[in-house]
């Protein structure tokens, strides 16, 4: 065996899991198949970084709900959102804040989230190979083989940290699925969750022109929990985290029928509302349109809510938009589905089916409402993968050891053995320079 651990894929989970492994002393490598990583952590958050949500561990697995709740237990426990943010500052020297409930870095900067994973895998010379997409997983007597497109790696341990299928761009592709099938492993069909909702084009919402933002509404849905959240109208589409964490309920629940209700004055009873618009229509002298403008709506939302026939304090509690079409998968924020729960010990996000395989982040059949949980997953998961393997190294018993030990004892870890010879024990290498 080459090498302890292959880490597959440096996104939000891949980073994580790499900076632990390079704190344990553990001879691992990390595999991205961009030519750079982290790309989808650059976005988060318009770019700020949302990387968790403050509470306690039960409350953040009271959010994520059934089924993902049972199956993240043990990993949010162990890495809490207070411990999380101990570690960024701890580990990584990064400081945090929080904005709201939501736990940001203080900068409020998504670059300096990545920039302080790679700082620190840098530090301690770990090594991660850009432009290296592993193609194809065979697993082998005591281990595994990770084939890409340039060189082979043998591993005694593998965590698979591709993520999902949305934004592709980003280097998630949704590998997972193939690599599912050829090891065996059950995978749910992947669906849309956290995803926009596009209005039918007669709706005059859909004509609204620019970006619309209305801070609190309530999004309802027949048999589905109601969601509470800022609703953005732009381009034809709802979206915001009402509209977002409604249909990662419905995705859970395999619906696509999308007759949604918006109460847009959460905060005000009908009756209350009814009063207010009744007086702003006499100090209007009567014009509804005028009325409906002044009720406290953005201007273009409430002029388009007129022009759908909304009149009453009624409509304005219950608004029916239509039948609305979920975006596609590759616009959602989060990926419904994925490796089957079922298949690893939530205990320690190893396979049940191929005994030192791991899996950690969105890859996994797992997914949170906004405002920071989809990360604080991943983070969590990696993690208790982590800790999991870093304890086995203790244990004689189950081969793993030490990049020092092997050293001491001169087992090549490394250079001679390893096919990327001078690559081997520098970070940042290029996976498409020619082998020698
Ligand atoms: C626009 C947007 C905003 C978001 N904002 C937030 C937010 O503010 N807070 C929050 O909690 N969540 C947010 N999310 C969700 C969050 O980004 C993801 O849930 C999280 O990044 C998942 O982390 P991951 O490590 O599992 O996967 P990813 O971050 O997707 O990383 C997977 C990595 O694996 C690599 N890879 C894939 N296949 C291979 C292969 N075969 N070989 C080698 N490498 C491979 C990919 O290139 C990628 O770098 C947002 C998502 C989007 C799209």
């Amino acid at each position: 065996m080459n090498t302890d651990l292959v880490i597959i894929g440096a996104g939000a989970a891949g980073l994580f899991a790499a900076c632990e492994a390079a704190d344990a002393g553990l001879h691992a490598v990390l595999l991205e198949r961009r030519h750079r990583p982290g790309q989808k952590l650059l976005m988060c958050g318009n770019n700020r970084c949302n990387l968790s949500h403050a509470g306690t561990a039960e409350e953040l697995l009271r959010a994520y709900g059934t089924p993902v709740r049972d199956f993240l237990a043990t990993a949010i426990r162990a890495l809490p959102p207070s411990e999380l943010q101990r570690w960024f500052q701890n580990r990584l020297g990064l400081r945090t804040k929080l904005l709201g409930k939501r736990i940001y870095p203080a900068s409020e900067k998504g670059d300096d989230v990545l920039h302080a994973f790679l700082d620190h895998l840098r530090d301690r010379d770990f090594p991660v190979i850009y432009s290296a997409a592993a193609e194809a997983i065979q697993p082998m007597e005591d281990g595994f083989q990770v084939v890409t497109g340039n060189f082979t790696l043998d591993t005694r341990n593998l965590l698979l940290t591709i993520g999902g299928f949305s934004y592709p761009r980003t280097g998630s592709v949704g590998n997972g699925e193939r690599f599912g099938k050829s090891l065996g492993i059950p995978f749910e069909p992947a669906r849309a969750g956290l995803v926009g909702l596009e209005l039918p084009s007669r709706n005059p919402l859909a004509r609204i022109p620019a970006s619309t933002d209305v801070q609190e509404v309530i999004v309802s849905a027949p048999d589905l929990p109601s969601s509470i959240g800022n609703l953005l109208v732009e381009n034809g589409v709802l979206r915001g985290s009402a509209v977002f964490d409604l249909t990662r309920m419905a995705a859970r629940q395999n619906r696509d029928d999308f007759r949604i209700a918006i109460d847009f004055f959460p905060q005000e009873s009908l009756a209350q509302l009814n009063r207010r618009l009744q007086a702003l229509l006499v100090r209007v002298g009567g014009n509804l349109r005028t009325a409906i403008n002044a009720i406290g709506l953005p201007p273009m939302l409430a002029a388009a809510l007129a022009e759908d026939g909304v009149e009453t304090a009624e409509q304005l509690k219950d608004y029916r938009p239509g039948e609305l079409r979920p975006r596609p998968l590759k616009e959602a924020i989060v990926t419904v589905g994925g490796l089957a729960r079922s298949a690893f010990d939530p205990e320690t996000m190893q396979c049940r089916l191929l005994p030192g395989l791991y899996a950690a982040g969105e890859v996994l059949d797992i997914d949170g409402p906004t405002g920071g949980y989809n990360l604080h997953a991943a983070f969590a998961t990696a993690h208790l993968a982590m800790a999991h393997l870093v304890s086995r190294l203790s244990h004689p018993s189950a081969g793993l050891r030490r990049r020092d030990d092997r050293q001491a004892d001169n087992r090549p870890l490394s250079r001679k053995s390893d096919p990327r010879k001078s690559a081997w024990g520098k970070h940042f290498w290029d996976g498409k320079r020619p082998l020698r």
